[in-house]
Formats: structure tokens, C-alpha cells, sequence
């Protein structure tokens, strides 16, 4: 298929981009590299444009004649969008309004969506099901949750088919270390514990130790960057095939804590570093978990690195390959 993946130089984008190369799919990305890197995009042609600029859209579309859009470009940064909230409604909920003209306009039959638990904001059960209310708590999880609503209600008026996917705590890298999770100023768990492997980082805090979980610290669903990218690709091949539209949570349905996983942090790399217990930070729920039923039986997806180690094993060596790469620039 012809496809156009926005933020295609990002860290998750750039994991599907790979997995959309390799299943020969011809690739346009349309990022602003305000965090991604164009070494990042190891197939298709890049595009270095913002999505506000509604010209430049629409001439890449023109161009394009794509069949599905893949949007990944957006802002994720939880406490930056409670400090500035109108730069998530502006880079995520209107500028995904944008793109939403120019799919309308050139007439788009597909789109997968990268949307975020987030939506769900603090659930009362922890197992989270698509129909799982949504509250979001912060700016960053009510820009996607509205833009899944422009998305779903485009696709009710129009033939636009739609794949919104709700990722979990997404982590590690390519296993061959190609690419990997390279935003600057990174506040995500695994992310910074490897930085205090790399020594870039002198310790790091743990929020809260007084959740109501099994050692005090917050559950989450931690799923390797790989497993989600195959589940868009799978998104297209089956809304291609007929499959029609659908929302699916990404996650391996089981968590765990702070503690645990900065151990496997410590064991894995063979490296200790200074810990600190802090109080609980802003806006955590005690545990999010999601229930994959739905993206098993209904596209059939399975992972394929369901391991911790795994996962923090290929963090600690892109980490180790990103900060070779930082000093040698
Ligand atoms: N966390 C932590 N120290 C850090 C970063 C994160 O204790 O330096 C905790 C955070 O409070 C949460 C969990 O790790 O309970 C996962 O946080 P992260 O920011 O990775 O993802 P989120 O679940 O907020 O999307």
C-alpha cells in the first residue's frame, strides 16, 4: 500500500515504518523532527513539514495518492501538557483536524490512529477494557481522546475505515539495536533507568511507595515497542481486507511495579545506581493494565517479546548505542 505515517522519525513511528518497509510497503513520513531524527527513517521518503502548515499537507497528499495514513506525530509529555495545555490541543487535537481535511479531501480509505491509556485517566478497575469509560485526568490524554472522537465521527459521515490503537507503557527497541527510543529529556520509567546504566543520569526517583499494590509502587503494563508496531501493520492488512473500524487497547495484560522493573534494570545491566523514594507523583493511578482480548481475536495479533528482560535488555543496549551516536555527532 501507499501510506503516509506522520511522526514516521519518532520512536514508535520509526519502529512501524520499519515493519511497514520490510512488509514492502512504499512509505511517505511527514515529520517535523522537533523530536524525531531523520537517520531514524530506514525506509520511504521523509518529508521535514509541520502539520499546521495545511499547504504543505495538502501538496504531499496530491503527490501521494496514499491508501492509509498512519498518525503517530503528537506531543506525549503528561506534566508539559498540564503546564501548557493549549500545545497539546493545538500539535495533537487540531493539527490531527488538519490532517483529517486533507484524508476527507483526497478521499483516504484508512487510518490507524496512535492513541494512549491515557484516555482512560483513573479507572476504578485496574483491568481495562476498550469499553472502559473515558476520563482523561491531564490535557495530553483529553487531546487524543478528542481526536479519536473527530476521527470516529469523520469515518460515520464518510468511507474512512479507522484502527484507534490505546497503547499501554510502551518500551524497548529493535533488537538489533538500529533504532530506539531517542527523544530528548525522556521522563518514561525504563527510559530513565537506563540513562542511570549509561551514567548520563546520576540516580533516579521512584513515585510513591504507598500505592495500594503488591510492594507499594505503581503496576503498569510495559509492552515492547516490536509487538505494538506489528499490531498497525495488522491493522492495515485487516481494515484492507474488509475488516471495517475498530478500537483496540495494546498491552500484554499483565503488570509490573516501579520496583520490579528498575531491578531487572540492575540485574540485567549488572550496575547499581542510587534510587531515591520520593512522594507519589501527580496524576498516577495505582495500576493500569490492559485487556487484550479483543486485539487477539479480532486481528489475531499475539506477542511476540512478552519478557521484561527482553524488553529492558534491548532498551539498555540501544541506550548504550544512543549515547555512542550522540558523542560521535
Ligand atoms: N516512575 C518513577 N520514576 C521515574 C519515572 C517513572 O517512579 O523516573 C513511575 C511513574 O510514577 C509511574 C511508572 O513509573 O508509576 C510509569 O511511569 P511512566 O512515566 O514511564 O509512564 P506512564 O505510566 O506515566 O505513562
Amino acid at each position: 500500500m501507499k501510506v503516509l505515517v506522520t511522526g514516521g522519525a519518532g520512536y514508535i513511528g520509526s519502529h512501524v515504518v520499519r515493519q511497514l518497509g520490510e512488509a514492502g510497503h512504499d512509505i511517505v513520513v511527514y515529520d517535523n523532527l522537533s523530536t524525531g531524527h531523520p537517520w531514524a527513517v530506514t525506509y520511504g521518503e521523509l518529508v521535514q513539514a509541520d502539520l499546521a502548515d495545511t499547504d504543505a499537507l495538502d501538496a504531499v497528499f496530491e503527490k501521494g495518492r496514499f491508501e492509509a495514513v498512519l498518525h503517530f506525530a503528537a506531543n506525549i509529555v503528561v506534566p508539559e501538557s498540564v503546564e501548557n495545555p493549549l500545545k497539546y490541543y493545538s500539535n495533537n487535537t487540531r493539527n490531527t483536524l488538519n490532517l483529517l481535511g486533507a484524508i476527507q479531501k483526497h478521499k483516504v480509505p484508512y487510518l490507524v490512529f496512535s492513541s494512549t491509556a491515557a484516555v482512560y485517566g483513573m479507572p476504578e478497575n485496574t483491568m481495562i477494557t476498550e469499553e472502559t469509560p473515558l476520563m482523561p485526568i491531564n490535557p495530553y490524554g483529553a487531546s487524543k481522546m478528542m481526536s479519536e472522537r473527530m476521527i470516529q465521527d469523520l469515518a460515520f459521515a464518510t468511507d474512512l475505515n479507522y484502527t484507534i490503537l490505546r497503547y499501554f507503557n510502551v518500551a524497548g527497541a529493535d533488537l538489533e539495536s538500529r533504532i530506539g527510543q531517542a527523544t530528548p529529556e525522556a521522563t518514561h520509567l525504563i527510559k530513565v533507568a537506563c540513562e542511570c546504566v549509561q551514567g548520563v543520569r546520576a540516580g533516579m526517583k521512584v513515585f510513591g511507595t504507598d500505592y495500594d499494590t503488591r510492594d507499594g509502587t505503581c503496576i503498569r503494563d510495559y509492552i515492547h515497542v516490536d509487538d505494538l508496531a506489528k499490531a498497525h501493520v495488522m491493522a492495515l492488512d485487516h481494515m484492507k481486507a474488509g475488516g471495517g473500524s475498530n478500537i483496540f487497547n495494546c498491552g500484554y495484560g499483565r503488570g509490573f511495579t516501579v520496583k520490579e522493573v528498575i531491578d531487572v534494570v540492575k540485574a540485567e545491566s549488572g550496575k547499581d545506581f542510587p534510587v531515591e523514594e520520593v512522594a507519589r507523583r501527580a496524576g498516577d493511578p495505582d495500576a493500569l493494565v490492559a485487556m487484550n482480548d479483543k486485539i487477539k481475536s479480532v486481528l489475531g495479533w499475539k506477542p511476540d517479546h512478552d519478557d521484561l528482560s527482553v524488553i529492558v535488555k534491548s532498551a539498555l543496549n540501544w541506550e548504550a548505542v544512543w549515547q555512542k551516536k550522540q558523542k560521535e555527532s
